[in-house]
């Protein structure tokens, strides 16, 4: 039987691997060198680092000497997030962590802060943080226990909703705290930068715009300012996470980082037109389909929708019975669809849950194509009554 096409439209849980992060990986395992030895091999191995660290800060619109790399989000989230900061020598305390509602698990969960040290910013029915109520809790904020620190994400991975993350930092530092930016999601889609967001820290991951999973990095404002490390040991990245650097993610990280910020507005600007397109032919296929964020700023490639009548769980089985790949909000380690946080988060009725098409560079309109046309099946088996999966 001849192999079926499949179609992956899934580059928010994770990006196809580009050509350019591929070819640099492959030429740093060739390097043989610990990074902190300070012979030739090891000099080699710190000269691809130092070089990547200079990537990713172009890429967010920071310093280089303020760049940690890390394994991934996940891990810089659980590093910045932490009750325990120092201010050059001097411990500062953290008093209590606000997160949107609407955060990756990797923020929501907290870090190092115990559950009751987090509380939880609400979002509008629109999806985006309700900047009122991070006003409220701040005002209400103890300083007694120590500053407040608020993490908000830029775009939301299940929606593409883009978040008000300067006019957030505007609140967060007249009241004296700091704000973590989750970036996962935008860079590369959108231009960031460290002082025009005005966030105290970014959370960046390779795998989500064309390097490889297990890269990622910590980028902070200054280098006064800085969490405890969660990693202890040798004091490698200035000893503000130990371990020898992954200089093979690492060196794919920083292709990934070139490639991203090379002809951004034009490559984003095709990826928008094209999921425009898409959308609209959904709504003439089905009419009754709603996109969840249609009307306020959202990234350039995401489509988080809702049929009635099809759960998201049995449309996404249907759709990759189709060949394509999409997810129902976002992935989990145990690929157990769950209620959607963010669509709860908004008032939605959750119990449907939503489908996400997530497009990248790489998509052709051949495969939009593709799933439009299981789209329409999947959605008229719907309207028969038919189980779609
Ligand atoms: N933050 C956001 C918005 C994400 O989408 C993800 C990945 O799903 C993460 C954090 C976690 O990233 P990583 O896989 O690098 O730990």
């Amino acid at each position: 039987m001849p192999e079926r096409v499949r179609t992956y439209l899934d580059w928010n849980a994770t990006a196809p691997l580009s050509a350019a992060a591929r070819q640099a990986v492959l030429a740093a395992l060739e390097l043989q060198g610990n990074p902190s030895s300070v012979h030739g091999e090891g000099r080699a191995a710190r000269a691809l680092i130092d070089g990547a660290r200079r990537d990713i800060a172009a890429l967010s619109g920071a310093e280089a000497a303020h760049v940690t790399f890390t394994s991934g989000a996940t891990e810089a989230a659980n590093t910045v997030l932490t009750p325990d900061f120092r201010m050059g020598r001097t411990p500062l305390s953290i008093g209590r962590l606000y997160v949107s509602a609407i955060e990756h698990p990797a923020v929501r969960e907290g870090g190092r802060f115990t559950k009751d040290q987090v509380a939880e910013i609400a979002v509008t029915p629109a999806g985006v943080v309700d900047l009122s109520s991070l006003e409220a809790l701040l005002d209400a904020h103890d300083t007694s226990s120590g500053l407040p620190m608020v993490a908000l994400m830029l775009a939301n991975n299940e929606t593409g909703i883009v978040q008000p993350v300067a006019e957030a930092a505007a609140i967060v530092h007249k009241r004296g705290g700091l704000l973590v930016v989750d970036a996962v999601q935008g860079a590369g889609r959108l231009p960031l930068s460290m002082a025009g967001l005005d966030a105290d820290f970014l959370i960046l991951s390779a795998h989500k715009m064309g390097g490889p999973k297990g890269a990622g990095a910590l980028v902070s404002r200054g280098e006064v300012l800085m969490p405890r490390p969660l990693i202890h040991g040798g004091g490698q990245e200035k000893g503000h996470r130990s371990g020898t650097e992954n200089a093979i993610a690492i060196a794919g990280f920083a292709a990934a980082a070139r490639t991203a910020i090379e002809d951004m507005a034009a490559r984003n600007a095709a990826i928008a037109q094209s999921r425009d397109r898409m959308e609209a032919r959904m709504a003439e296929i089905a009419a009754d389909v709603i996109i969840h964020g249609r009307d306020v700023s959202r990234l350039c490639n995401t489509t988080f929708f809702s049929l009635p009548g099809l759960k998201a769980e049995t449309g996404q089985i249907a759709f990759d019975l189709e060949g394509i790949a999409l997810s129902a909000g976002s992935a989990c380690s145990s690929g157990k669809v769950g209620a959607s946080h963010v669509l709860t988060a908004m008032g939605f009725d959750a119990g449907l849950g939503a489908l996400r098409v997530s497009l990248g560079p790489a998509t052709s309109e051949v495969e939009v194509e593709r799933f439009l046309q299981a789209f329409g099946r999947i959605a008229g088996r719907r309207r028969q009554g038919v189980a779609a999966a």
